[in-house]
């Protein structure tokens, strides 16, 4: 093997003992050579202890150990297989071989099998939970966003600046609400398609001091766009502009002028 296993429990299953054949020479073979792969099946080989000596000293039954066997095995196969039926082959001379028989035997092995699959699953309704959050974060930020649009458009002072198209420049029609109170500001247009190695960029043009990049857009034919920001405090803008720059946008304008409006 030349990459490292790429499924974590792998290292597990290692130090459990539960690996066979080709699987369990992999591993060997591998971790003979990669500092950080031995370090993971150290780290699985103490996880497993201390799972071990959680487990109250109980003898477990041998269909019990076969039986948890095939369902490690069938997780770890990503459970398209049905469940091994056999039991798992054993010997006594080779169960008392392995290192971990002497830690585990005393306290039950299927107890210490049961904690290791329970783990496991837990470790993935983690990773489950942590996506389900991330996602009700996007959502949440999107709501705000759609409030603050909302606030903006219906609150008093909210002005609409009208962006008129500049001679011989790509043609289209936008504007864009300002609220000084709210230093708030969003952009709405339509424009024609920009090349593809150009961007449109919105500029902020403050009465006094350098434009301020309000966003860089990509326009498609038949889309508005939208974009919504919060005006940098401080800033009193006299104009709205938008300008063709190379893609990506510029920290400074240094394209032509597409449109423009100025606040009245
Ligand atoms: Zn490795």
């Amino acid at each position: 093997m030349n990459g490292h296993p790429t499924r974590e429990e792998d290292f597990d299953l290692y130090a459990l003992g539960a690996l066979e054949g080709d699987e369990k020479a992999a591993i060997e073979n591998h971790v003979a050579t990669c500092s950080t792969c031995a370090e993971k099946l150290a780290e699985a080989r103490g996880r497993l202890a201390l799972l071990a000596l959680a487990a109250p000293a109980v003898a477990p039954a041998p269909s019990v150990k076969a039986r948890l066997m095939a369902q490690v095995r069938s997780e770890k196969q990503g459970a398209v297989r049905a469940p091994v039926v056999s039991p798992v082959p054993e010997t006594t001379g080779g169960l008392l071989g392995h290192w971990w028989a002497a830690v585990l035997a005393p306290v039950g092995f299927a107890l210490a099998l049961a904690s290791f699959v329970l783990w496991t699953q837990n470790r993935r309704l983690d990773q489950q939970l942590a996506a389900l959050q991330a996602d009700m974060q996007r959502e949440q930020q999107q709501l705000q966003t759609a409030r603050e649009v909302a606030d903006l458009i219906t609150a008093r002072g909210t002005t609409i600046v009208p962006l008129a198209p500049q001679p011989g420049m790509p043609k289209g029609s936008a504007h864009v609400m300002y609220n000084a109170k709210m230093g708030m500001l969003m952009y709405e247009g339509q424009l024609e398609p920009n090349p593809a190695n150009k961007s449109y960029q919105l500029w902020i043009v403050p009465t006094q001091g350098n434009p301020i990049s309000a966003g860089v857009f990509n326009a498609a034919r038949t889309e508005t766009d939208h974009f919504f920001m919060k005006c940098p405090p401080g800033i009193d803008p006299k104009a709205f502009a938008v300008t063709l720059e190379p893609s990506g946008g510029r920290p400074q304008p240094t394209g032509p002028m597409v449109l423009v409006g100025a606040l009245s």
